[in-house]
C-alpha cells in the first residue's frame, strides 16, 4: 500500500514537471512586450495598411529594434536565439491585431532566416544573419512556382553550374516579402532526374542581374503583406551561393516548413483571439430586444465555443513548440496544430462577423479583415488537405 502511494506521488510529481502549462517568467515578459507593441504601434494603423496594401518601413525598423526580425537567430549573429515556443508567443500577439505584419515576420524569421540558420555555412551566416536581424533588409523564401505549390518537389526552376557561377532560370510565385527583401532563399533543380533529391537551395541577392520581381499580387486578405512573383532569366550567382548540401535542399526546405507550421499556427490563434475579443466587447455593448446581445444564449454559445477552441489551439501550438525546442519529433504535432488552428481561426472570424451583424460586415470594424487574413492560414505552408495527408500517413506507422 505504502509502496503504491509512493509510486503515485512519484508519478504525480513527474506529471507536474512535464505538464507545466504556465509560460516561464521570461516568456511572460516577452509576451507583455509584444502585446504592448501590437496594441500601441500596430492596432491603430492596421486598417490603413490593409487598405493601402503596404506595411510602412518604419514599423519594420521598430520590429527590428525589439529583436523581432531575429527571433530564431543565435545571439552571436545579433538575434534573440529564441525557440518555437518563444516565437509562438510573439506571433500570437502580433497577429492579434494584424495578420499581414505577422505573415511578414513569419516569412522573414521562420522561413528565410530559419533556412539560413539550418543549412548555410559559417561565412554565409556571418554575412546575412546580422543584416536580417538588424532589419537592414527583409528575407524571403522561394519554393512555390506558378505550376506547383502543394506538390513542391515538382518545381521546374533550374540551377546549372557554369564555371564558377550558378545560372538560375525559371519562376517563383506567391513569394512573401518578395518585393522588399534583400536576400532570397531559392529552391531550384540541380539534378532534374533526381526528383526531390535533386533540389538545392541558393542565396540570391536583390540586385542580381537577371533577377526580376513582378508587381505585388492584389490579394483577398493579408493585403499589407507583399506577395510577388519572381523570374530568373539567366540569373548568375556565385558558386558559393549554394546554401546547404548539393541536391539536399528539399529536405532542408521540408524541415524548415515543419517548424514554420508552429509559427503560422500561432498566427491563427492570434487572429482567432482578435475576432473573439472584438466580438465579445461588441456583444456586451450592442442592445437588441431590450438587453445586450451577449445575454442572448445563442451569442453566448458562439463566444463560448470560440473561447474553448482558442485555448485548445494554443495548447496544440505550445505543445508542438515545446517538443521542437526539446529536439523531439514534432512534425505531427505541428501539422495537427496548423490544421486545427487555421480552420478554427476562420470559424472564429466568421462567428465574430455574425455576432457583429451588419457592422461586422463593414471595413469600419476589424473582424472582416481578420477573416480575410485567417483564410490564408488554411492555404500557405501546406494547405489543410496537405496537413491531413501528413497526419494520416503517420497512422500507417502506428
Ligand atoms: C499570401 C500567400 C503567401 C505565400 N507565401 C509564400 C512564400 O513566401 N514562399 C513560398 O514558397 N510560397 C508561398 N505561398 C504559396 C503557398 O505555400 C501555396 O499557395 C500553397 O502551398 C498551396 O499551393 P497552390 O496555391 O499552388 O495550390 P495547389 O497545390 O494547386 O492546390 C490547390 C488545391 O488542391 C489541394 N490539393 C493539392 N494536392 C492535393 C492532394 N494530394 N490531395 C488533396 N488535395 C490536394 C490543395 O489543398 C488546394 O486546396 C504563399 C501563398 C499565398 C497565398
Amino acid at each position: 500500500m505504502v509502496n503504491s502511494l509512493v509510486k503515485l506521488v512519484y508519478l504525480l510529481n513527474v506529471r507536474s514537471e512535464t505538464l507545466d502549462y504556465d509560460l516561464s517568467d521570461d516568456l511572460l515578459a516577452l509576451q507583455d512586450v509584444a502585446r504592448r507593441f501590437a496594441a500601441d504601434e500596430i492596432a491603430p494603423h492596421a486598417r490603413d495598411w490593409d487598405r493601402n496594401a503596404d506595411i510602412p518601413r518604419d514599423i519594420v525598423a521598430k520590429l527590428a529594434e525589439l529583436g523581432f526580425l531575429g527571433i530564431f537567430t543565435p545571439t552571436e549573429y545579433g538575434g534573440c536565439g529564441l525557440g518555437d515556443l518563444g516565437a509562438s508567443v510573439i506571433m500570437e500577439e502580433i497577429a492579434r491585431h494584424c495578420g499581414a505584419t505577422a505573415l511578414m515576420l513569419d516569412a522573414h524569421n521562420a522561413l528565410c532566416s530559419a533556412h539560413i540558420i539550418r543549412a548555410a555555412n559559417a561565412e554565409q551566416k556571418a554575412k546575412y544573419l546580422p543584416c536580417l536581424a538588424r532589419g537592414d533588409y527583409l528575407g524571403a523564401w522561394c519554393l512555390s512556382e506558378p505550376g506547383c505549390g502543394s506538390d513542391a518537389a515538382a518545381l521546374t526552376t533550374t540551377a546549372t553550374l557554369n564555371g564558377d557561377q550558378w545560372v538560375l532560370n525559371g519562376s517563383k510565385h506567391w513569394i512573401t516579402n518578395g518585393h522588399y527583401a534583400g536576400v532570397y532563399v531559392v529552391m531550384a533543380k540541380t539534378k532534374p532526374e533526381g526528383g526531390a533529391r535533386g533540389i538545392s537551395a541558393f542565396l540570391v541577392e536583390r540586385d542580381t542581374p537577371g533577377f526580376i520581381r513582378a508587381k505585388k499580387e492584389d490579394k483577398f486578405g493579408m493585403r499589407a503583406s507583399d506577395t510577388v512573383g519572381l523570374t530568373f532569366d539567366d540569373c548568375r550567382i556565385p558558386k558559393d551561393a549554394l546554401c546547404g548540401t548539393l541536391n539536399e535542399g528539399f529536405i532542408d526546405a521540408m524541415k524548415v516548413l515543419e517548424r514554420g507550421r508552429i509559427t503560422i499556427s500561432a498566427m491563427s490563434v492570434g487572429l482567432a483571439r482578435g475576432a473573439f475579443e472584438e466580438s465579445l466587447g461588441y456583444a456586451k455593448q450592442r442592445q437588441a430586444f431590450g438587453k445586450p446581445i451577449f445575454e442572448h444564449q445563442s451569442i453566448q454559445f458562439m463566444l463560448a465555443d470560440m473561447a474553448m477552441e482558442i485555448n485548445a489551439g494554443r495548447l496544440l501550438v505550445h505543445k508542438a513548440g515545446i517538443l521542437s525546442d526539446a529536439g523531439k519529433p514534432s512534425n505531427i504535432e505541428a501539422s495537427m496544430a496548423k490544421l486545427f488552428t487555421s480552420e478554427m481561426a476562420t470559424r472564429a472570424c466568421l462567428n465574430a462577423i455574425q455576432i457583429e451583424g451588419g457592422n461586422g460586415y463593414t471595413k469600419e470594424f476589424p473582424v472582416e479583415r481578420y477573416m480575410r487574413d485567417a483564410k490564408l492560414c488554411e492555404i500557405g505552408e501546406g494547405s489543410s488537405q496537405v496537413q491531413r495527408i501528413i497526419i494520416a500517413r503517420h497512422m500507417l506507422d502506428i
